[in-house]
């Protein structure tokens, strides 16, 4: 007998299909995980072993975390870096966590996990790159599963230490044969290529200041040879430029294509500073773009060309990036920041072009295409994501794809007043939390509670850890 699960009788479920239909009373049912059925309720098969009345409420698809450092719940707000840019953040915190323990790394997994799951998103990808102190990939893994969300681990690394002209403490860093050998084997431990996969490995190094060219041909090489993705940090600031111009004389972009890291299966964090040439680059080549608009504004890095991006049909994703950078995991909160953050960018563009051209104002009707709206920012925060990650069974709720989706009650605080356009109020309205989240079929957030474990123990223990490992204990 298969799993079965139906929603039904939500006000409205937002397929994010090929027509965008946005259909009223709607629902869905699904069998072993995967969407046999979307629609209006009344044509849906009328019970099944877990049911959902939605009645109240508005169904989207899950949302699609391209970019994160789970680990790092353990060190939000810390006082030494809550004002500083990214290379200086990044040295008030690499000893710190450097330090994280395998039960450390269970719990901050747990903690940044749950806090997604409540904002809506059920596929996150995670990119750790500091594995000391014995914490491994695998406790990562593990937490995504007793947890229940659909997870991209990175197996990720730092090679490069103060010494040899990188920016971490050389006590930071791992050897590059211990890197690779450690990938493979959680690459073949883990990595399931197939539909519906609950768990992908991604080859992650950190960043062009972090690791050693070597690396970075290696790491290639080693992701192709598997058939697995490739990940890092790139343009994030205007420092990592300066770093890559004085000691290559490239650009970020041109280094990279240089090593070979363009493609479909490539994605870059952040890509803040990169010029219209290198957009096309990406476009050209498939290369996806991670979109962190908190993080960015945090360290104060700067403003993802994200509207030039989907111009040029760049796949752009949206990340939360941190959790010391952010400092939170609530993806909503990035879908809503990732809109005005667009709006941002476009009231700061000059009154005149390039060329000397007078500007017309932001609110003329021939530049309405350059406002992000608000479900251009739900579609890049589920369509795009999974497109970032090279996934198609994700992102939509379509038959065939995978039942993931979550559910936000629309009589509330934050909504009221706000249900013109309902669709539109998940978006302008202050983020809320989830009253329903599903991923596989499976119900991982009920009545606004993750149910799958006890989350207030893991905070406890995860509170006590991050105030041991800060103070060096
Ligand atoms: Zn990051």
């Amino acid at each position: 007998m298969p799993r079965t699960l139906l929603l039904k009788n939500a006000d409205i479920l937002v397929t994010m299909d090929e027509e965008r239909r946005e259909v009223r009373k709607g629902g869905l049912y699904a069998e072993d995980g995967f969407i046999k059925q979307v629609g209006p309720s009344d044509d849906l098969p009328v019970d099944a072993e877990t049911v959902i009345d939605a009645t109240g409420q508005i169904v989207l698809p899950g949302l699609v975390n391209t970019h994160h450092h789970l680990n790092q719940t353990l060190t939000r707000n810390l006082p030494a870096a809550q004002n500083n840019n990214l290379f200086p953040w990044l040295q008030a915190h690499y000893r710190i966590w450097a330090r994280t323990h395998p039960e450390a790394s269970r719990a901050s997994a747990l903690i940044g996990l749950a806090e997604l799951a409540l904002s809506g998103c059920t596929t996150v990808f995670d990119h750790s790159y500091l594995f000391q102190s014995g914490n491994k990939v695998d406790y990562l893994i593990e937490a995504a599963r007793d947890l229940g969300v659909r997870f991209h681990a990175s197996r990720g690394s730092m090679s490069l230490g103060e010494s040899k002209g990188g920016l971490p403490p050389d006590e930071c860093v791992e050897d590059e044969k211990d890197i690779l050998d450690d990938t493979i084997r959680v690459i073949d431990r883990y990595h399931d290529a197939g539909d519906g996969a609950m768990t992908r490995i991604v080859v992650a190094p950190c960043s062009p200041f972090s690791v050693s060219e070597d690396l970075l041909r290696e790491s290639a090489l080693l992701a192709r040879d598997k058939g697995v993705m490739l990940h890092t940090h790139l343009c994030e600031t205007l420092d990592e430029e300066h770093y890559t111009q004085k000691r290559f004389k490239k650009r970020p972009v041109e280094w990279m294509a240089d090593l070979d890291w363009v493609g479909e299966d490539v994605w870059f964090a952040h890509a803040i500073h990169v010029n219209d040439g290198e957009i096309q680059l990406f476009a050209n080549t498939g290369c996806g773009a991670a979109h962190c608009p908190c993080s960015n504004m945090r360290l104060a890095s700067g403003i993802a060309p994200v509207k030039k991006y989907m111009a040029a049909g760049v796949k752009v994703g949206l990340g939360v990036d941190g959790s010391a950078s952010n400092d939170g995991s609530n993806m909503l909160s990035e879908v809503r920041q990732a809109m005005l953050l667009a709006r941002l960018n476009l009231g700061l563009l000059p009154m005149e072009d390039t060329d000397g051209t007078p500007r017309l104002p932001p609110s003329h009707p021939s530049r309405a295409g350059e406002w992000m709206t608000a479900r251009e920012a739900l579609e890049l925060a589920t369509l795009g994501g999974a497109s970032v990650l090279g996934r198609s069974d994700i992102g939509s709720l379509e038959t065939g794809k995978c039942a993931d989706f979550f559910t936000l009650d629309l009589n509330t605080l934050q909504f009221a007043g706000g249900l013109h356009d309902p669709v539109a109020a998940v978006v302008f309205c202050s983020p809320q939390a989830s009253r329903t989240t599903v991923v596989n079929g499976k119900v991982l957030v009920s009545d606004g509670q993750i149910v799958t474990l006890d989350i207030d123990r893991v905070i406890e223990d995860h509170n006590r850890m991050s105030l041991e490992l800060a103070s060096g204990r």
